[in-house]
């Protein structure tokens, strides 16, 4: 599968997400460009901005994505494991 999902028309790498908003943006501003929308946080505090549909996509493609890798099993309490 692929690492990039489309959000506000930009391939946004799924490993460049820091999180994803739960609920829609609303700052009262009157001329708010982003009300009802989800923010998705990437590194470098740059945000990209998802419809409901594109969050829902996101979250998903998400989930995929760490299933698809495998946790990485580093066990930090495993120091009984050399027997
Ligand atoms: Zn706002």
């Amino acid at each position: 599968m692929s690492i990039l999902y489309l959000v506000d028309d930009k391939h946004v790498p799924l490993y460049r997400v820091m999180w994803v908003a739960a609920t829609p943006h609303f700052c009262g501003e009157p001329d708010c460009q982003r009300e009802g929308y989800y923010e998705v946080r990437l590194e470098q505090e740059e945000s990209v901005w998802a419809n409901q549909r594109e969050r829902d996509g996101m979250l998903t493609a998400l989930d995929n994505w760490q299933g698809g890798m495998g946790a990485p099993d580093d066990d930090p309490d495993g120091d009984q494991a050399s027997w």
